[in-house]
């Protein structure tokens, strides 16, 4: 007998959180760490959130709220999602969950019976690849590439889709590239959707960093193109937008009532429902004028701080990075890196157990983290199909210029320390997360 139920195995994690004990275990040691792993803004909440949020518990509003997600937010949300999206919503189809994240995996369980297929993107969010197995769904990989900015179209979603086919996620703005889909690719996906899916198919379309776009752009969801509103769950929060990672509030508005109704019921099984001070709070966010202000304040500085970053980047022998288009991520090529420092015969070197927990990127991201004290993601965090021979890293930007001057002054001398490294690898300490 087990202790744990043989499912658990099957759950994968996020490795941006698995590595805080890492960096914990180092700075205890006294050792300075530059965090560039973690997805959160790191400007305060703004002001007149956190005014809400005290007003409203001097109200005394600290008991059960509606599981859906008080009214008041929901109609907020549906007023937000019709203006931008163009389509028209209603507040009985939004729920409101503790942040996007839980509504991934609930959408799993809710959607997708064993064997069949779940489309998603590798390089993505992990916790979409995380859940697949877990529910007994077949993982089935968009594998973006640089050439392609990161982004895809319908062709690429026509060859993975098959009667098989039950849930599609999207995530543009993406995370950890920083990939965008444009309207005619949104739009050659619709198409191919409707030609190709049952009406039963669902598009959880996560739109957690829609405000954050750079050079002028503006949001596009799948949601306005033709057909797609019947069919797509338009997934937003407030983690992002409102640098508010820890007031857990995320939504989602679905195609139908009965759907809704069914999230509610899941949100009721597992948590009841959401502090409803920070729901009030969360209105007001959506609402208040103050708000766009502050969000324009925090783009133009995600902003100069990508192209600093990705200037000083390719300053760096071996390493080569892209213009993101929006989030606040970087994704560099570091394949030139690893060639320069030794790491894939380093790698293939390893025992084959270590080897397949680890790959060139996680090596350098472990090196970079132990000896040079800072925090990075590797590709392998960001699902592990299709992340063979694929070698970059993500850096957060969410991160003060001086943290990221720091950050990358050490990165570049990481980048032509081989003998560290050839140290480093002997150790066999530390060589994955
Ligand atoms: N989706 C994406 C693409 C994300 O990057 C994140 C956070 N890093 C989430 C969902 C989860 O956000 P939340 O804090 O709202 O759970």
């Amino acid at each position: 007998m087990r202790l744990f139920a043989d499912r658990l195995d099957l759950l994968s994690s996020e490795n941006a959180f698995k590595i805080g004990p890492h960096i914990k275990a180092l700075e205890a040691l006294g050792r300075s760490v530059i965090k560039m792993n973690i997805g959160e803004p790191d400007f305060p909440l703004p002001d007149h959130i956190k005014e809400e949020i005290k007003r409203q518990l001097d109200l005394g509003n600290t008991r059960y709220a509606d599981p859906q997600g008080i009214l008041s937010l929901r109609q907020a949300i549906a007023r937000r999602i019709e203006d931008t999206r163009g389509i028209p919503v209603t507040s009985e189809r939004v729920v409101v969950f503790p942040g996007v994240k839980p509504s991934i995996g609930f959408a799993q369980q809710a959607y997708v019976n064993p064997g069949d297929e779940v489309i998603y993107p590798s390089p993505g969010f992990p916790i979409y690849e995380s859940f697949i197995r877990y529910v007994g769904g077949v993982p089935k990989p968009v594998i973006l590439t640089e050439e392609k900015g990161f982004s895809f179209g319908g062709a690429e979603l026509a060859r993975l889709i098959t009667p098989k086919t039950k849930l599609i996620f999207l995530n543009f703005p993406s995370n950890p590239t920083g990939g965008l889909a444009t309207r005619e690719d949104l739009g050659e996906m619709a198409e191919v959707i409707t030609a190709r899916c049952s009406q039963d198919v669902r598009i959880y379309s996560d739109e957690i960093y829609e405000t954050i776009l750079f050079d002028g752009r503006s949001h596009e969801s799948i949601a306005s193109q033709k057909g797609m509103s019947g069919r797509t769950i338009v997934i937003s929060g407030h983690s992002k937008a409102y640098a508010w990672p820890g007031g857990r509030i995320g939504y989602a508005v679905f195609p139908t009532r009965k759907e809704a109704d069914i999230f509610t019921n899941l949100n009721i099984n597992y948590f009841s429902c959401i502090s409803p001070y920070n729901q009030e709070a969360a209105r007001l966010a959506l609402e208040d004028e103050r708000s766009p202000v502050n969000i324009a304040a925090m783009v133009r500085e995600f902003q100069q701080r990508r192209d600093l970053v990705v200037r000083l980047l390719n300053l760096v022998p071996g390493i080569s990075c892209g213009l993101p288009s929006g989030a606040f991520y970087v994704f560099p090529n570091i394949a030139g890196l690893c060639e320069n420092l030794g790491i894939f015969p380093a790698w293939q070197e390893l025992p084959e157990e270590l080897r397949a927990m680890t790959s060139p990127a996680t090596i350098f991201q472990m090196f970079l983290l132990y000896e040079y004290g800072v925090a990075v993601m590797d590709r392998r965090s960001f699902g592990l199909a299709g992340s063979e021979g694929q070698h970059y890293l993500r850096l957060s930007i969410a991160t003060s210029e001086g943290d990221l001057m720091e950050g990358l002054a050490r990165l570049a001398k990481a980048a032509v320390d081989a003998q560290g490294l050839a140290r480093f690898v002997t150790r066999r300490e530390h060589l994955f997360s």
